[in-house]
């Protein structure tokens, strides 16, 4: 009987990806894949004879699709296979199920047609981008949104904590037909987020490295240079906290405690 396996390869080529995740690669009957670098494509051919990409699904040369579309096809393709009763692998970079909808729509199409379908966390960017800044997200939490939902709905971000904002090269282009947006939406953006941080506020252009004979991009810049920088499909957007934490003083006296107390 047919199966699903989503699995994420990390953002680092290879060394990245779990020792269960490799096995169920070499075991499958066919691998479906969507990863950054030919390195990555070429390592995963190494390790099974059926590995498909999923990147011809995508918009090419002057043709215009909307991703949703792209994503169902992707969608179609690995059901296909379940279907025919394969063990199917697909294998998308970084953490298959954090921001990306591929592997979550497989996973519960193959579970409604009756087959076993399962994910496997992967190394995100998001990881990599606590660990190449040295920052411990825990210690003043986190939020994480996607740039252009940032922008149309009604988030709070609080400004005590640290707020990613993902495919920030994409702030604002709602189509979902482009790759990258305009430098008038991101200015919109940097007005939207002006009413809780000042525009000389530090943030932080991340770009984990692929391969690891390269190094992260870091690049500190104020919010208002957010407009001039070049972004990338790959650029995710760091805004550390503009104030500290402030004491829940309800919270405290219900608990009984003072400020002293913690230490
Ligand atoms: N599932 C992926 C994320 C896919 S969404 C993961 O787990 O990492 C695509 C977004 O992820 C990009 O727009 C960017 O915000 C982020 N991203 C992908 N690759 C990255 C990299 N090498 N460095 C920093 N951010 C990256």
């Amino acid at each position: 009987k047919g199966q699903l396996i989503c699995v994420g390869t990390g953002i680092q080529l290879a060394g990245q990806i779990g020792e269960l995740s490799v096995s169920y690669i070499r075991l499958a009957d066919v691998v479906f894949s969507l990863v950054p670098d030919g390195f990555t494509e070429r390592w995963l051919a190494s390790l099974n004879d059926d590995v498909r990409s999923l990147q011809v699904y995508y918009a090419q040369a002057d043709e215009i699709k909307n991703r949703r579309e792209t994503y169902q096809q992707m969608v179609d393709a690995i059901l296909t296979e379940v279907n025919a009763n394969k063990i199917v692998v697909c294998a998308l970079y970084g953490h298959p199920g954090v921001f990306s909808c591929v592997s979550h729509m497989a996973i519960e199409q193959a579970r409604l047609q009756g087959f076993k379908a399962k994910m496997l966390a992967g190394v995100s960017a998001e990881a990599c981008l606590w660990a190449d800044l040295g920052i411990d997200p825990g210690r003043c939490g986190h939020q994480s949104y996607e740039a252009t939902q940032f922008m149309l709905y009604q988030h709070q971000p609080d400004t005590s904590a640290h707020v990613v904002l993902w495919q920030i090269a994409l702030a604002g282009e709602h189509t979902l037909t482009q790759f990258c947006t305009t430098k008038a939406k991101i200015q919109i953006l940097v007005e939207h987020l002006s009413q809780w941080y000042n525009p000389t506020h530090k943030v932080v252009i991340y770009e984990a490295a692929n391969l690891a004979v390269q190094t992260p991009r870091i690049e500190w810049i104020t919010l208002a240079e957010l407009v001039n920088v070049p972004l990338t499909t790959i650029s995710t957007l760091l805004i550390p906290p503009s104030k500290a934490l402030t004491l829940n003083n309800k919270m405290l006296a219900r608990l009984a405690i003072t400020e002293a107390d913690l230490g």
